[in-house]
C-alpha cells in the first residue's frame, strides 16, 4: 500500500496560488478522540496507482484502536488515515496504469480514506458493475466477511453459531444460511438478534441469558456445533465459543482481539480436540479476492450489506460517528462517512 507522507498538518503548508484546486479536506486524528478536518494537497497518484474520489468510507471497528488512543499510538495520524473503506470514482491514473479509467466507480483498499481523496495501487481498486450504482460499498469488510465464510468451511447440515451480530456476523449469518447450515446467532442486543433473524438465523440467543451455552448444547443434541465463529473481539465470546464447539469442530476467530492477551481454555480445546483458525486476513492480495467475491454476491443477491449500513454522518461529523460507534447504540450496525 502506498503511504502518503503528508507532513503538510501545520498552518505553514504553502499552497500554490496558482492551484487553488488542488487541496482537499481530510480528517487527521491529533490525539485520544481527537479529530480535525484540516485543508492538505491533493494527493498526487504515482506510477501504477489511481486516485480516487471518494463517495463513502466505512467506519470499522478496528479504527478505534487508534481513535481511543494508547501507549503504542502516535500523532498525528497522516491525513485520512486510518479510513480504509473506501469506494468512489477513479479522477487521475498514474503511469502504467491500463486497467482503470477515469470515471470508473471502484471499491478501494486504502489507508487515508477518511478524506475527499485517496490514491491507492492500481489493482486494489476494484472495478463496481453499474447495477450498485446507487449502494454504498465498503470493500474491505465485505471482503473480509467472504474470506472468513471461507476459511471457516461450512457444509449443508451443520450446526454453526455466531457469536455477536454486528455487520460482520450479520452477513456471516446470512452465507452459512444459504449454505445449508442450521445456524444458531447469539448478540446481547435485541435489534442484532432482529437483524440475525432477518439473515435467516434458525435460533436466536441472547448472549446476557446465563443458560445460553445449555440452550445451544440441548439443541444440538448435546454435540455442540460443528462450527463456532466468533465476531465479538471479546473474552466472554471466546470463552462461550470454547463451551459449545463440538469434538473435532471448529472455532474461527472473526472478532478482532487486539487490546492485550487474552486466556483461552485449553483443557477444553485440547480434550475436544478442536481446530482453531484465526480468520483476520494480512495478506492483500487475498484481500482484494475477498472483495472480488463480495461484489459477485451483492451482484448475485446471495447477500444484501444495504440495510446494515444504519448509520451515515459527513466527514466533519467524524468525532460523532466514533462516539456512536464506542456506544454501540440500539439499532447501530455499521457507520459511514460521507466526504
Ligand atoms: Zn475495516
Amino acid at each position: 500500500m502506498t503511504k502518503n507522507s503528508l507532513s503538510a498538518l501545520g498552518t505553514s503548508v504553502p499552497r500554490p496560488s496558482a492551484e487553488p484546486a488542488a487541496t482537499m479536506q481530510a480528517a487527521v486524528f491529533t490525539a485520544a478522540r481527537t479529530v480535525r478536518i484540516e485543508k492538505v494537497p491533493m494527493p498526487q497518484p504515482g506510477p501504477g496507482q489511481v486516485r480516487v474520489r471518494l463517495q463513502g468510507c466505512g467506519v470499522c471497528a478496528s479504527n478505534l484502536g487508534p481513535w481511543l488512543g494508547g501507549p503504542w499510538q502516535h500523532y498525528p495520524l497522516a491525513p485520512g488515515a486510518p479510513g480504509h473503506e473506501g469506494w468512489g470514482v477513479i479522477d487521475a491514473l498514474g503511469e502504467n496504469v491500463r486497467e482503470h479509467a477515469i470515471g470508473q466507480r471502484v471499491a478501494v483498499l486504502s489507508q487515508n480514506a477518511y478524506a475527499q481523496y485517496d490514491i491507492a495501487p492500481a489493482a486494489a481498486a476494484l472495478p463496481l458493475p453499474p447495477e450498485l450504482d446507487d449502494h454504498p460499498f465498503a470493500g474491505e469488510p465485505l471482503g473480509c466477511a467472504m474470506n472468513i465464510f471461507q476459511r471457516s468451511r461450512i457444509a449443508p447440515g451443520q450446526d454453526v453459531a455466531v457469536i455477536g451480530i454486528g455487520f460482520l456476523g450479520a452477513l456471516l449469518t446470512r452465507l452459512c444460511v444459504q449454505q445449508g447450515a442450521r445456524v444458531i446467532a447469539v448478540s446481547r442486543r435485541d435489534f442484532a438478534l432482529e437483524t440475525a433473524r432477518q439473515s435467516g438465523a434458525h435460533l436466536r440467543l441472547c448472549s446476557e441469558d446465563p443458560s445460553v451455552a445449555a440452550r445451544i448444547m440441548e439443541w444440538t443434541g448435546g454435540r455442540g456445533c460443528e462450527r463456532v465463529i466468533e465476531a465479538v473481539g471479546m473474552q466472554w465470546a471466546l470463552d462461550l465459543a470454547a463451551e459449545i464447539t463440538a469434538v473435532r469442530g471448529r472455532l474461527v476467530i472473526a472478532g478482532y482481539h487486539q487490546d492485550g492477551p487474552r486466556q483461552v481454555n485449553m483443557q477444553q480445546w485440547n480434550w475436544r480436540g478442536i481446530d482453531v483458525i484465526n480468520a483476520h486476513e494480512r495478506d492483500a492480495d487475498i484481500y482484494l479476492q475477498g472483495i472480488a467475491a463480495a461484489i459477485r454476491a451483492v451482484c448475485e443477491g446471495r447477500i444484501d450489506p444495504a440495510p446494515l449500513y444504519t448509520h451515515r454522518f459527513s466527514l466533519p461529523e467524524l468525532a460523532d460517528a466514533f462516539h456512536t460507534l464506542e456506544k454501540r447504540p440500539e439499532g447501530f450496525l455499521k457507520a459511514w462517512i460521507t466526504p
